[in-house]
């Protein structure tokens, strides 16, 4: 068998499943467009690339933010005014909640967006929070900061992740305790190396009763089942492929409780519709209004107790 040959080669070392610690890990199959090998864990059906590319970080350079990378995130600082109306409903859903029983009038609830390239999420916070983000790339945090003095914002975008909090004196001051209301990973967790680290991490800096924010993709759904080693969403860069029960069994295993789920999203359509209009150059484009509401209403059916489609977000609190 071709796939047991490929997994004697590179198998020597057995991993753990990144999501749930079992030792109960099996190759999977090849990404062959892209050259690397996917795992897939017994115990949460959690997936992962294995063996991890040599140096991940090196994807996050300049092309990448800049979209002119092969693998990249779409620059969205020309679009940030139509992004914006899928923030402003995400935060409205965040600030819906959080709890600010315990804080007083004064102060205002303290957000942390991990990986948050530009900052357009962060500057979206900034009315309702004391809103920050982290992200591993100077160049992003630079000019994510830079676009925020020119708006007179007094949020500030930090270079590190999780796992790596950054160390200077004023850092080490707003990253102290358990302050944070709420810390969203917005398409970030299927990046991290060492996510069970990276969500400790997490839960350490959130207060008690704060809210943390995974927007993945849910490898139990029947998008990612069907699509088999096809599915668009095998990507060098993306080297955990959760399911919304393994996400959940990690979280619980490190102290999170009351989870809620969103299928596909935690803001509506309408807001999607206004996004996109940004990128809407011509009558074609029009049909994607279409499909996209489609795969929206799509995401609200399930069959035989999975979700139709892998689009998932998860509120889980401290
Ligand atoms: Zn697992």
């Amino acid at each position: 068998m071709k796939g047991a040959r490929v997994k004697q080669i590179r198998g020597r070392q057995t991993p753990a499943c990144p999501v749930c610690a079992s030792g109960q890990v099996a190759f999977k199959y090849r990404i062959t467009r892209h050259r690397f090998d996917i795992w897939v864990c017994s115990a949460c059906r959690s997936e992962f690339q294995h063996p991890l590319p040599k140096s991940a970080d090196a994807y996050y350079d300049e092309g990448y933010y800049t979209g002119k990378s092969a693998f990249s995130y779409q620059d969205e600082r020309r679009q940030e005014h139509y992004h914006n109306f899928v923030h402003a409903a995400r935060v409205r859903s965040v600030v819906g909640y959080i709890r600010t029983g315990n804080t007083s009038a004064l102060e205002r609830p303290k957000l942390l967006d991990v990986g948050c390239a530009f900052g357009a999420f962060v500057r979206a916070a900034a009315e309702n929070f004391e809103s920050s983000g982290l992200d591993v790339s100077d160049f992003a945090i630079s000019e994510g900061n830079k676009i925020n003095a020119e708006k007179q914002l007094e949020c500030r975008l930090w270079r590190g992740d999780l796992t790596h909090l950054p160390k200077s004196l004023a850092a080490r001051r707003f990253f102290s305790g358990d302050s944070f209301a709420a810390i969203t990973l917005i398409e970030v967790a299927e990046h991290l190396q060492n996510p069970r680290t990276a969500f400790a991490s997490a839960y350490k800096l959130l207060k008690p009763g704060g809210v943390l924010v995974i927007q993945t993709a849910n490898f139990e759904g029947w998008q990612a089942v069907k699509g088999g080693a096809d599915y668009h969403y095998y990507l060098p860069g993306h080297l955990v492929y959760y399911t919304a029960t393994g996400l959940k069994q990690m979280l619980t295993d490190l102290g999170f409780r009351e989870f809620k789920e969103f299928f596909p999203v935690d803001f509506p359509l309408w807001a999607k519709w206004r996004k996109a209009w940004g990128d809407t150059k011509s009558f074609r484009d029009l049909t994607r209004f279409w499909r996209m509401s489609l795969y929206h209403l799509k995401s609200k059916l399930s069959w035989r107790g999975r979700p139709l489609t892998s689009s998932y977000v998860l509120y889980a609190r401290k």
